[in-house]
């Protein structure tokens, strides 16, 4: 199959051109480049409206391996951290371009698969696929996925508009993703935990890893809402989400440890795994939840708004003026060193404890 072919192959008989049409798409894949009338796109941005544009790569043994992605996950991921990227604006993603960097070890049918997952997220999520870039790879797979949104003008929601006595709010439990990893890998190596791989519980873990959803309609609530000053997405981890907001806007973020989403299915994996649960929630990413700030006055009208549609929401800390920094805040009960959810136990037997947090995530140029 020459280069031509294949692209049709991926690609052909999958978004017809009145579906793309309503995305803006006046000219989609074929010609030199994409056209596209963003004016006409129906993204229910009434007033003048701004472009978004987010790229975003995984690197096969980087990013993923045979044995922590199926082809179709490797797609659907691909989509999916762009997106995040779009969501953690306040914005609506439109058109994907998805440049592909092929290694001998993937064939055309592989490769369709990726645009399996590719496609089943683009659906998903409403995006048009309006052209690419394909290439060989001398051993491993590339894949590279420009997103372009829309929001209304000026209302990016940016990582530096925290202000000082903001309220922290996440928009999803965390480290997920950083246990189904574990959980992937452990099976792999073929330990006590391949079992587990099948079992109900942890499938929210291997989901999360693989096929995670971003916070697209999150975003835009916060937007709507008005009362969101500040907004990351959580790829990195939480530490190193909010130590980019603690730099943008100049401030010190308090996490409280114990308001900290935990999933029962995350707690439990880390404790067969003999891993402290925090290390995933603080360092692991990939949850593609949203993190930010707010107005405390407006905080719970916008927690009960995110109730009455179904999603989460956690108020896990505050802001304070200060140099730049992100503290983690845990309660422990004097004498026996113990952690105690809030509220429980007297205040006078209780003492709070900081720790500053390492801007420690995952970073591609430690080695
Ligand atoms: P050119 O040589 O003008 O860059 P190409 O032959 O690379 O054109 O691509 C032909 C058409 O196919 C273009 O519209 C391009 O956007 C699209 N395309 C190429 N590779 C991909 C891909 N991996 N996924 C989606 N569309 C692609
Ligand atoms: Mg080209």
């Amino acid at each position: 199959m020459d280069e031509f072919a294949s692209i049709q192959h991926w690609t052909g008989d999958r978004q017809g051109a009145c579906w793309q049409q309503k995305r803006g798409v006046t000219l989609g894949i074929g010609d030199d480049t994409a056209s596209i009338d963003i004016g006409s796109a129906e993204d229910g941005i009434a007033g003048p409206k701004q472009l978004l544009l987010a790229v975003d790569t995984m690197v096969e043994k980087v990013h993923f391996n045979d044995s922590t992605m199926s082809d179709e996950d490797i797609g659907y991921k691909a989509l999916a951290a762009n997106i995040s990227d779009i969501a953690a604006m306040g914005g609506i993603p439109l058109h994907a371009l998805v440049a592909i960097s092929v290694p001998p070890s993937y064939n055309a049918e592989r490769i369709r698969r990726v645009y399996d997952g590719l496609y089943l997220c683009a659906d998903k999520y409403g995006i048009a696929i309006i052209g690419g870039d394909t290439t060989s790879s001398p051993e491993y797979l590339v894949i590279t996925v420009t997103l372009t949104g829309t929001i209304e003008k000026n209302a990016e929601i940016r990582r530096s508009g925290a202000k000082p006595g903001d309220v922290i709010f996440l928009t999803g439990p965390i480290g997920l993703s950083a246990a189904g990893l574990n959980l992937l890998l452990m099976t792999k190596v073929g330990t006590a935990r391949s079992n587990l791989i099948e079992d109900e519980l942890y499938r929210a873990l291997l989901c999360a890893h693989q096929r995670p959803s971003p916070s697209v309609k999150a975003g835009r609530l916060l937007l709507h809402s008005g009362a969101c000053h500040s907004l990351n997405d959580v790829s990195d981890g939480l530490a190193s989400e909010a130590w980019e907001i603690a730099e943008a806007s100049g401030l010190r973020l308090v996490l409280y440890e114990h308001r900290l989403p935990k999933a029962g299915s995350m707690s439990a994996y880390a404790s067969i795994a003999g891993v402290n649960p925090l290390e995933w929630m603080l360092y692991g990413g990939e949850d593609y939840v949203l993190l930010g700030t707010m107005s405390s006055k407006l905080a719970p009208e916008v927690r009960d708004t995110f109730h009455a549609e179904g999603l989460p929401f956690y108020i896990i800390g505050e802001t304070e003026a200060g140099e730049p920094a992100v503290e983690l805040l845990s309660i422990y009960n004097d004498g026996d060193g113990k952690v105690t959810v809030s509220g429980k136990g007297s205040a006078a037997s209780q003492q709070e404890i900081r720790q500053p947090l390492q801007k420690r995530g995952y970073n591609h140029f430690q080695r």
